[in-house]
């Protein structure tokens, strides 16, 4: 094929199209529900005093591309990284010698971990846990890569969202691209745009699946009398992405007629109870609006403490405290929290020492051990004398890499140039905290057009970032019930942004079209 088709990609819009093309996805993202609750700052002052108005969630017009053989590898490798991060997660001694390093210098970490030894001590009473994973790829073509490939930027253990949005992205492109069929009238014409289609997405019924799988295998109520069972989805306070949510609590109600409630963190404490008199700690759930109708919790998804300002007091830690301590299936445990560490990632990719990967999975062939472990970028712990740390002090090489601290959810990392005055600049004592990762270089020619939230047409070079989701349901003992592949999230930034993430405000939601 010509290789102009993939610079001259997407095609150029004139004026009247661009205008046709935005006007169309505007209505059809809020015709579909692809949408999140405006951002206060983009308001005039007292705008939206009641809290109804919703906006188009950022995304972009076109699919972006992405090479086909990335695509189903990132797809294959799922269920060997659910498996992957379910045995880390069983292993506590493992975990605590990775978290041993953290736990002196991060208080977040080490006010986590505080959880875990208070249950631990009491005893856990719920053997399964549950997760619902992101694992997020950039396309890596280094200057003289004869195919690209990809590499991991990072793996999500806890929160990990998009799933609904995208799956409606795929829905918008898909359709815009479909319709109507055979006519360039939503988009100029274009080769790669001619009868295709982006992939099936199906975050959605994966993910509700999961969820249902956990509400499944609670059993039945552990209450006397018995107490109607729900799922709770736990969430940050004025969450912006909540259609995100919705799409997934509305999947489990509809197809699986599981009951769902919402509960903001700072409601846990006054909502939720366990009762001291029964040794099995069911958690239940006593909604407001019907206080004579108690629910017993089966499964807790937590869509919110996964950063530092999830927990604004102890409450807080109470709270969450309260959950770990239940009967409720988690998703995650505290424990899956802390394997989702950045820390925990540079350790598996550690090129010498003990081979953690064939130790985590024993059942799994040599040849895909091998094809999970090309996935890792190098990575280096700040160590005195340390590789990493001569890396990460110099200029030269440190404009190749990015420097990650044991946080999610965007806004955290150093990257580049401003690593070695950015290290000098705190003590080193702290410099355990963080780990050094080598920069993935992605092609430099991908472009898109992205309408932002506000209503901004932005046009120009980008870089995409694909995150495959996976669900895994196991039992402490190393069991596992379910383990499911399903759906995926293309995002996409300008390419002078270093950060990613949507809900901080740096990328948008697209979908792809294979190459
Ligand atoms: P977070 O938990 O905050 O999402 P990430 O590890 O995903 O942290 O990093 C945030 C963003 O930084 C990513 O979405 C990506 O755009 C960029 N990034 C992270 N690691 C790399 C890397 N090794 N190479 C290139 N970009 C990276
Ligand atoms: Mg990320």
């Amino acid at each position: 094929m010509d290789e102009s088709i993939y610079s001259n990609y997407p095609p150029r819009l004139d004026p009247a199209q661009e205008q046709f093309l935005v006007t169309t996805v505007k209505d059809w993202t809020i015709h579909n529900g692809l949408t999140v609750r405006p951002s206060p700052a983009s308001l005039p002052a007292g705008a939206d005093e009641k809290g109804v108005l919703a906006t188009n969630a950022p995304v972009t017009l076109f699919p972006s591309l992405f090479p086909k053989s990335c695509f189903e590898e990132a797809e294959a490798l799922q269920k060997v990284y659910n498996e992957l991060y379910a045995n880390i997660t069983c292993d506590t001694a493992w975990l605590e010698k990775v978290m041993e390093e953290l736990i002196d210098v991060d208080d977040f970490i080490s006010s986590l971990w505080k959880v875990h030894l208070a249950v631990r001590k009491e005893g856990y009473v719920q053997p399964l846990s549950l997760g619902l994973y992101r694992s997020d790829y950039m396309v890596h073509v280094p200057p003289n890569a004869t195919a690209p490939s990809i590499k991991q930027v990072e793996f999500n253990t806890i929160s990990s969202s998009f799933g609904g949005l995208s799956s409606l992205v795929t829905g918008l492109h898909t359709e815009l691209l479909s319709f109507p069929p055979g006519l360039p009238i939503s988009y100029p014409k274009h080769p790669l745009l001619d009868g295709r289609v982006p992939p099936e997405n199906t975050a959605v019924p994966t993910l509700a699946a999961g969820l249902a799988a956990a509400h499944e295998a609670y059993g039945p109520s552990k209450s006397t009398p018995s107490h109607p069972l729900c799922v709770l989805f736990i969430v940050q306070e004025k969450e912006r992405n909540i259609f995100d949510q919705l799409a997934l609590s509305t999947q489990l109600t509809r197809v699986h007629k599981v009951p769902v409630f919402r509960l903001a963190t700072s409601e846990i404490l006054t909502q939720t109870s366990i009762p001291s008199s029964n040794p099995s700690r069911p958690l239940i759930y006593t909604p407001p609006f019907s206080p004579s109708t108690p629910f017993e919790v089966t499964t807790i998804y937590l869509r919110s403490f996964y950063t530092p300002s999830d927990y604004k007091s102890e409450r807080d830690w109470d709270a969450r405290l309260q959950l770990e301590r239940s009967a409720a299936i988690k998703c995650p445990t505290v424990l899956n929290q802390l394997a989702g560490c950045k820390k925990v990632q540079q350790v598996l990719a550690e090129p010498s020492g003990p081979d953690n990967l064939s130790h985590f999975l024993p059942h799994t062939e040599s040849s895909v051990i091998s094809n999970l472990r090309e996935t890792f970028a190098p990575q280096y712990d700040l160590s005195a004398n340390g590789r990493g740390r001569e890396l990460a002090l110099n200029p030269e090489t440190a404009v190749n890499h990015v420097l990650k601290p044991q946080r999610e959810g965007g806004g955290n990392n150093i990257y580049k140039a401003e690593i070695p005055g950015f290290l000098r600049s705190i003590p080193e004592t702290d410099w355990k905290r963080w780990v050094l990762m080598e920069m993935i270089q992605p092609p430099p020619t991908a472009k898109n057009v992205v309408l932002r939230s506000d209503g901004q047409v932005l046009s120009g070079h980008v870089i995409g970032e694909l995150g495959v989701f996976g669900t895994i349901l196991w039992k402490d003992n190393g069991d596992i019930i379910h383990n499911e592949q399903g759906g995926w999230l293309m995002r996409t930034k300008g390419k002078e942004s270093n950060e990613g993430g949507v809900a901080a405000g740096f990328s948008s939601l697209d979908s792809v079209i294979l190459i």
